[in-house]
């Protein structure tokens, strides 16, 4: 069927800002981007819908998340009182992923990724963990989130030693297995690592030996200053060039954080093309460093953004990012609108459409129809150049109200409802399922 949506305010995700403007899908692709007062000429057998009061733009990617913490919300993990950031994950977040089952694996991921769509997002770049529960792990993944809900994904396992041999070789398993699946433009996987400091080189060879010449890693590199500390005490080099002796710093590996690496590493990851992703808010609330967004972009690296599970709402991480390096600089120059822009609207629709190999993220005649609506009316004048700091300065500093969401044509949410999905009774069973976990914790 083809779809019109009249009297918008369109923004294409690059300079174009159009008023009273109809987009129309057609096979799950943009048809036309036209003025409403000519749209019912040009798309007469279009089924239309009233889009005034709204602003269309491109579903947003979040380029690193981890959607099995979305059950720890309210959640008291006890004793607590860490000093560094491995005691950060000891005492919170490996007791959280060791007490998923399948069944929590699957409503954390639902629940996870309903938050991300009310938040604009329509690709997720998910890093997985759940000792207890790893074979076939990702599909359920990828049935909750792109299967029932109908986003785009990319899924991993976070490999580790941290639990022993079994379960090092159960995440290499479920990596292989997964990575060796059909996939399609909206469904995509990578080879899943926690992070240097968790890994032995024997781990790390047998990943090079079984990593498809054309995937990549997603891994946490240098998140807290000891995965540095540990990889030149144990291995007598740097984190960046231990996975690079590996192979393993390729065009589609993604490593999140990179807060203690050296410039030389910075050289390196330019070198490789690999993609790096910041997570402003987390590194915040863990108190783990500063991210040279400087550094990263001026090599041309590129530079995505991510939540890192800590929440869904991207334009609110991509505002705390510029005011995080602001502050952090004490320059009130730092963080440009360039940067930002360079973040989530350029670099995370790349990472996903190097991923998916569809292309994320304009609206655009012949485009994949992945695009949200937002109730905005804009107090001032909103034209061309002047969309980010409408988005910074309206949605995220105010609120962020996506009433529509599609997905390569398919509606995901139409005005503020899920399209197939019984929001109240998943959010019951979400409370049951969470409050089951947390007794079982460690
Ligand atoms: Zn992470």
């Amino acid at each position: 069927m083809t779809q019109r949506i009249d009297n918008l305010w369109l923004w294409d995700g690059g300079s174009r800002v159009l008023s009273h403007t109809s987009l129309c899908l057609e096979d799950g692709r943009i048809a036309g981007i036209t003025p409403t007062s000519e749209a019912e000429s040009l798309h007469p057998n279009a089924h239309p819908i009233d889009g005034r009061g709204k602003l269309a733009m491109p579903g947003l990617v979040n380029a690193h998340t981890h959607l099995y913490s979305s059950l720890a919300r309210g959640m008291s993990a006890s004793p607590y009182a860490p000093t560094t950031f491995t005691e950060i994950l000891e005492q919170l977040w490996w007791k959280l992923d060791k007490a998923l089952d399948p069944k929590t694996v699957r409503v954390s991921a639902l629940v996870g990724a309903m938050e991300a769509a009310r938040c604009g997002v329509t690709t997720l770049i998910d890093h997985h963990a759940s000792p207890n529960a790893i074979p076939d792990s990702l599909d359920a993944l990828q049935e909750t989130v792109v299967d029932q809900l109908g986003l785009r994904a990319a899924f991993c396992y976070e490999l580790s030693d941290r639990d022993g041999k079994a379960k090092r070789d159960q995440g290499i398993a479920e990596n292989v297995r997964y990575l060796s699946r059909q996939k399609s433009a909206n469904v995509a996987s990578q080879f899943g690592i926690h992070a240097s400091f968790t890994v032995s080189n024997e781990t790390l060879a047998m990943v090079a030996d079984c990593i498809p010449e054309n995937a990549g890693i997603h891994i946490h590199v240098a998140e807290g200053p000891e995965d540095e500390v540990q990889c030149e005490a144990s291995h007598g080099m740097r984190v960046v060039e231990r996975l690079d002796r590996f192979g393993l710093l390729r065009p589609q590996s993604i490593l999140a954080h990179c807060l203690h690496i050296n410039e030389a590493e910075k050289d390196l990851i330019a070198q490789r093309d690999a993609i790096v992703v910041h997570n402003p808010r987390s590194n915040m609330n863990n108190a783990v460093g500063f991210f040279d967004l400087g550094g990263f972009l001026h090599r041309g690296i590129t530079t995505g953004l991510g939540t890192d599970g800590l929440g869904a709402n991207m334009v609110a991480e991509l505002f705390t990012a510029g005011i995080l390096q602001k502050h952090s600089l004490g320059d009130s120059l730092a963080g440009s609108f360039d940067a930002l822009y360079q973040l989530l609207f350029v670099s995370n629709p790349a990472i996903a459409t190097r991923l998916l190999g569809t292309d994320i993220g304009r609206l655009a005649v012949g485009a994949p129809a992945d695009f949200v609506m937002i109730d905005y009316e804009p107090p001032t004048p909103l034209n061309e150049g002047n969309a980010l700091g409408h988005l910074l300065f309206g949605t995220a500093v105010h609120t962020m109200r996506v009433t529509d969401s599609f997905v390569a044509g398919r509606p995901i949410l139409r005005d503020g409802q899920f399209v197939d999905l019984d929001e109240e009774a998943i959010y019951a069973h979400s409370r049951e399922q969470a409050a089951s976990l947390w007794k079982r914790l460690g």
